[in-house]
């Protein structure tokens, strides 16, 4: 494509930005206004007018999904592969810089990534060994304690401890923490950024070589940086550099993981960076786009911009009350086969939720009525205890001082190695500054004779292991590993689906070996690719890639995404907004720009759902619409009647097993009312009913008990009505 073929696809305000001089560039702009698509143009003119070399380029999204996209768009406006150029998030981009240079980064050549679970497990484990009271020092929280400082670019030896004693004791877990990770060969990914950023400021030639190479750095969402992702940025940009970033407040979602939307401002004061805003929003229709205009507007203290659409009208947007989460799912998926009926494809929908609890029962109902779908995060695959356990064997057959993986295996498949043995080791470990596994080489001989043979027998299995796969393929490595570890074996002897299930997890593992390309030049054996892309891209691969399917979010997750048809379920008080920031006035701005993100992602067709009563987080709750319903236009909400007939909460099996016997239409459809437990109603949830001056409706719900029980009603004509039971008259009908 010519450079000139390359503008005529964007309007005048895109144009300016794209083709902007050669310098620090800030393009500030609300939803769908083409940020992402001005972000990919310009680097496509970069090479084609400014002859820069796709190896000069580096660009940095927010998940690896936009980058794989990114990469597309550039490549085919280029008309040509562009392999060459570093596009990832800043945890990958870090990660790779890391492995070509571990030597002056101090690592082992091996590292491994510790995932978020591994780390709270460590910390757990430390706050053990330091005997303290883990009511007082939750795992959890001391974890937050440690990333916290590290986003904002502190080690411990930079803190201070204020002559608090609490403070202090933070300090001490954070600092033993450093030491474990430092000896067992462990990154986390707060520390990936962080070890990269130390790399470039201590060693000057690679600072010199990588500025002089990526002069060119464009950033999308740019809003959602934190602190360290800033210095990390400068640090590579210096005084030459001509970053390119693009970035919308409203859509600043990451606060509470330490993103600092003030990093925009601070942005264009420190580069002095020219500005350019986009106005026109080529993504919604006008109701959706004015429905997210009204629900941003409530939140003060915004840089102000402006978003308009030359399209008119649009489908109202559509409310839906259910009785419970189940009505909810139905619903939702009987739109989304209205939808397949009209010839659209099932990857135009997609369902976005607050919380990760909230995708299975959508997951149960669409196995149910066999609708293929694919959950982004949440239900992480390679977060999955067997999935672990087999990346522990991989991990330890390349590099056996990983403690972590160690930790995890060394007793599993059960092979008599027990807690004893383990202090004992731990001990050791601690007490040399050595890895589990050399403090084991070292004591075996001095341990009782059957502990020794355990021990010895695992030793012996991991080297054996190590040899054996070193000239596979990678998915054989995968295969062979599963196989020879005993995992695969001790799952199928589980009597439980469970069991089963795990050995489809493992066997999928192998699929996805098999499926994985290793990325270029990161300097690993394809294994030491895969298991890094296992940590840094755990819940972004699980279905099978390329099936059309019904997209499962969370509403963060869905940044920077579209689709033709989004649901929004869930709107509900206590869980969007979520229950700590619904009564917070600093927490609360987020969840409206959270919301805002939300609408922003649909094209055509938006739903928005709550239901009266939810079965979540192991309770049943009965929660208020939420307020952000109430803050839409109502000219633009259309509710939509809630159907006649209810399905009853029917759990997982059940459901699984009616829609193997084929039978699962049908059941749903069958009208059947809502029992609810333990309390004596004089009608059941769901019942039809007639009023003397209110017409025909459906009973929701009930509340209090004796002569002042209020009943709410559903009437066809007149709308939801709270009346007093004892008053209302209401009769029955059959
Ligand atoms: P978000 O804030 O959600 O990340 P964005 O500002 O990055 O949105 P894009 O995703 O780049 O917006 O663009 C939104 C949609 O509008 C895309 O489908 C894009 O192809 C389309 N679009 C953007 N600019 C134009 C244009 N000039 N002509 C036609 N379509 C456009
Ligand atoms: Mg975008």
């Amino acid at each position: 494509m010519s450079s000139q073929d390359l503008l005529s696809a964007l309007n005048e305000e895109q144009r300016a930005a794209v083709t902007a001089p050669v310098g620090p560039v800030l393009v500030l702009a609300g939803a769908g206004s083409g940020k992402t698509r001005v972000l990919t143009h310009r680097a496509a003119w970069l090479i084609l007018e400014h002859g820069v070399s796709p190896h000069g380029l580096m660009a940095v999204t927010f998940t690896n999904k936009a980058a794989a996209e990114m990469r597309g768009r550039i490549e085919s406006l280029l008309g040509l592969p562009a392999d060459t150029l570093w596009i990832g998030t800043f945890h990958g981009l870090s990660h790779r810089m890391l492995r070509r240079h571990w030597r002056e980064a101090r690592l082992l050549q091996s590292f491994q990534i510790l995932d978020q679970d591994d780390q709270e497990r460590l910390v757990r484990k430390i706050i053990r060994e330091q005997k303290l009271d883990e009511q007082r020092w939750v795992a959890r929280e001391v974890q937050g304690f440690i990333n916290a400082n590290k986003d904002e670019g502190r080690r411990s030896k930079q803190l201070a401890d204020r002559n608090d004693p609490t403070r202090k004791q933070l300090i001490q877990l954070y600092k033993l923490y450093e030491d474990r990770c430092e000896a067992a060969g462990v990154v986390d990914f707060a520390e990936l950024l962080l070890r990269s950023f130390d790399l470039l400021r201590d060693v000057p030639e690679l600072d010199a070589y990588y500025r002089e190479r990526f002069r060119h750095i464009l950033v999308d969402e740019f809003q959602d940086t934190n602190g360290i992702q800033y210095d990390w940025l400068r640090q590579l940009t210096g005084r030459t550099g001509a970053p390119f970033v693009v970035a919308d407040d409203d859509q600043a979602i990451y606060r509470w993981r330490g993103a600092r939307v003030e990093n925009v401002q601070q942005f264009k004061r420190e580069y002095g960076a020219v500005l350019f805003k986009l106005e026109q929003n080529y993504r919604s229709t006008q109701i959706i786009l004015g429905a997210a205009n009204a629900v941003i507007a409530k939140n003060t203290d915004r840089m102000g911009k402006e978003l308009w659409t030359a399209t008119r009208g649009g489908e109202p947007i559509r409310v839906y009350a259910a009785f419970n989460e189940r009505d909810e799912a139905d619903f939702v998926i009987d739109r989304i086969r209205d939808h397949q009926r009209r010839g659209l494809p099932l990857a135009a929908a997609a369902v976005l939720y607050r919380s990760n609890a909230q995708s299975r029962s959508f997951e149960e109902t669409l196995m149910a009525a066999r609708i293929p779908y694919r959950v982004y995060g949440g239900l992480r695959f390679f977060e999955r205890a067997e999935i672990k356990d087999a990346l522990a064997y991989l991990r330890l057959t390349q590099s056996r001082d990983d403690d972590i993986a160690f930790e995890r295996v060394v007793n599993l498949p059960a092979r008599g190695i027990g807690g004893a043995t383990l202090e004992l080791l731990r001990r050791d470990a601690r007490d040399h500054g050595r890895s589990l596994w050399r403090a084991g080489r070292e004591l075996e001989s001095a341990l009782p004779a059957r502990a020794a043979g355990a021990l010895r027998g695992f030793f012996a299995l991991v080297d054996r292991l190590a040899l054996e796969i070193a000239e596979l393929p990678l998915h054989e490595q995968v295969r062979h590993v599963i196989e020879k570890s005993g995992l695969r074996d001790h799952h199928a002897k589980e009597k439980d689906t469970k069991g089963e299930a795990r050995v489809e997890n493992l066997d999928e593992l192998v699929n996805a070996a098999e499926a994985f390309t290793p990325e270029r030049d990161d300097g690993l054996s394809p294994l030491g690719s895969f298991l890094a892309h296992a940590t840094l891209e755990s819940g972004e691969t699980q279905a099978a890639t390329g099936l059309d399917c019904v997209q499962l979010m969370t509403l963060h997750a869905a940044k920077g995404l579209e689709f033709p048809t989004v649901f929004v379920v869930g709107m509900e008080e206590g869980l969007f907004p979520s229950e700590h920031s619904a009564f917070d006035a600093d927490r609360l701005p987020e969840e409206r720009r959270l919301c805002y993100v939300g609408l922003t992602r649909a094209m055509q067709r938006l739903y928005l759902t709550h239901a009266e009563s939810r079965r979540i987080f192991g309770r049943t709750s009965y929660r208020d619409r939420s307020r952000f319903l109430s803050e839409l236009p109502p000219e633009a909400l259309e509710d939509v009647r809630p159907r006649i007939s209810v399905s009853r909460p029917l759990y997982g099996t059940d459901r699984i097993a009616l829609a193997t016997a084929g039978q699962a239409d049908a059941s749903r459809r069958r009208s059947r009312a809502v029992p609810v437990a333990g309390e004596d109603l004089p009608m059941r949830l769901g019942a039809r009913v007639r009023h003397p001056k209110f017409g025909e409706g459906t009973v929701l719900r009930f509340e209090g008990q004796g002569e002042s029980r209020q009943v709410h009603v559903n009437f066809e004509g007149a709308g939801r009505k709270i009346l007093m039971y004892s008053l209302a008259h209401l009769e029955q009908i059959p």
